[in-house]
């Protein structure tokens, strides 16, 4: 893969590294003992009726927000990890490159264009 691109990609994951965490930060603590693992806050508004339930109610949307940036971050974490050792842009399933264009648009595809349709 062409050096610069390599390099636009690598930045652009930082970058999205970056804001992944900051994002989970604002909903979540970071675990010490895992890494890119958080755990969601319970907020505490007061000890009414109506606060506990609007507390019950945002841990658990926050719970399905935390659940999806980890993930998002996991394969930005992975892409980084690949770039480093020589494996990047290269389709998990069949081993064959993946499209530019592909990684242009989404740089942490662990699949080919190919291979993602036949896993959904
Ligand atoms: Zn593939």
């Amino acid at each position: 893969m062409d050096k610069d691109l390599l390099k636009q990609i690598k930045d652009k994951l930082l970058k999205e590294k970056e804001r992944l965490e900051n994002e989970l930060l604002s909903i979540a603590d970071k675990k010490e003992e895992v890494a890119n693992d958080f755990d969601s806050r319970f907020p505490n508004w007061g000890d009414d009726i109506d606060s506990n339930a609007a507390e019950v109610d945002t841990y658990s949307s926050r719970l399905g927000i935390e659940k999806n940036l980890e993930s998002l971050l996991q394969s930005t974490v992975k892409a980084l990890a690949k770039i480093d050792n020589g494996t990047y842009g290269l389709c998990e399933q069949c081993g064959k490159e993946i499209q530019i264009e592909r990684l242009k648009v989404y740089p942490a595809a662990n699949f080919c264009m190919k291979c993602q349709a036949d896993k959904s």
